[in-house]
């Protein structure tokens, strides 16, 4: 087990022995005595990660036929972008809806090239509850969706019924349960929260949506480049890839992702079972969208923050700092964090109450 229980919110803790592996590899790939960092991405090796990766990524995740799985750069924020060029035709119309900041850049994204209707938004709110009172119009080019809103701690449990391409930044809960992919038209997700190091970013994509909106894409942006060179179109980023690869073996070799839904489930219901029923805390997400990846809580009374912090910090505890626009405590459990840090966590919100 980790010498420090990590809760980074992302990048975020990848198991230890994929960062083990990963290690070797950088020294000596493949036993061709040449580190993984310095071979070509063209290379027989190389290809094979990239061929296994994306492979894996179709087996776990039951990706139907009819799909491509694509790794670029950019990250999600990218993402927002290759959204509205691959799915918006030239002054079309989307619909997002507000659930955070990360929507609120996507949404920015997209007014730059034609009209977005804001269907629901939590913003009044601080974002603290997933809107579900709408209806999604049937005469807009796709609408769009952020899956799970990492700063927040919300998760949308259900998507909605949509005669329209429906697009998901699924960039903090992909991997994490299972997902009928084929609702999809695109979903894209940046590695570093469940899948790997920074730098890679998912896309799975209907191939029925390459060259649908007629307009011209800039080739790095249309995503059937990418698809028709199986992500080798540029250099790739290999070392996000390769990393990437081995926590999907990893999560493959464990059970996959009923495995991984039934240890993140108990993970969340451990440490939500805590902030509810210790006196001295409380959860900061509406009860029926809380997230099972980000829990966000507050202390009561702000009088027990100083014994508060040097629990959890005695502990190794790290990584639970909330976010500033929200404060308080944020835990990120993302897959690769083990049960028993979450258990202490629990540990030190119990002692809090004893000693406080
Ligand atoms: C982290 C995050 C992003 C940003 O990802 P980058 O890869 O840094 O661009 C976007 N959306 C969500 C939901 C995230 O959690």
């Amino acid at each position: 087990m980790a010498k420090v229980h990590n809760y980074s919110a992302g990048p975020c803790i990848l198991d230890e022995s994929v960062l083990k592996e990963a290690q070797a590899a950088v020294g000596n790939f493949d036993n061709l005595d040449l580190s993984l960092l310095e071979i070509s991405h063209r290379s027989k090796n190389f290809v094979a990660v990239m061929d296994e990766a994306t492979a894996l990524v179709k087996e776990i995740l039951n990706v139907p036929e009819g799909y491509s799985v694509i790794f670029l750069q950019g990250g999600a924020s990218l993402g927002f972008l290759i959204t509205v060029m691959n799915l918006m035709r030239e002054n079309g119309k989307a619909a997002y809806t507000d659930t955070g900041a990360w929507a609120n850049k996507a949404i920015k994204e997209a007014k730059l090239f034609g009209d977005v209707d804001v269907l629901g938004t939590s913003k009044d709110a601080n974002y603290n509850f997933i809107p579900k009172d709408y209806t999604v119009p049937s005469d807009i080019d796709y609408f769009h969706c952020t899956s799970n809103n990492t700063i927040y701690g919300t998760q949308m449990k259900s998507f909605p019924e949509c005669s329209v391409p429906l697009v998901c930044d699924m960039s903090s809960d992909i991997f994490s349960k299972s997902v009928d992919i084929s609702q999809f038209d695109m979903i894209y997700a940046g590695a570093q929260k469940n899948l790997g190091p920074a730098g890679a970013t998912l896309y799975i994509v209907k191939d029925a949506v390459f060259g649908r909106n007629g307009r011209s894409i800039p080739a790095y942006l249309d995503l059937h480049t990418h698809a028709s060179k199986e992500s080798m179109f540029n250099t790739p980023p290999v070392f996000s890839i390769y990393v990437s690869m081995l926590t999907l073996r990893w999560l493959k070799a464990n059970g996959g992702i009923p495995w991984i839904e039934a240890r993140n489930n108990e993970k969340a219901a451990l440490l939500y079972n805590e902030i509810d029923r210790n006196t001295l805390f409380e959860g900061t997400a509406n009860l029926e969208d809380r997230s099972d990846m980000n829990a966000c809580f507050v202390l009561k009374d702000e009088a027990h923050k100083d014994a508060f912090d040097k629990l959890w910090n005695a502990a190794k505890i790290n990584g639970i700092k909330g976010h500033r626009s929200v404060g308080g405590y944020r835990a990120s459990m993302y897959n690769a964090l083990p049960v028993e840090s979450v258990q202490l966590l629990v540990d030190c919100m119990k002692e809090l109450e004893k000693t406080a």
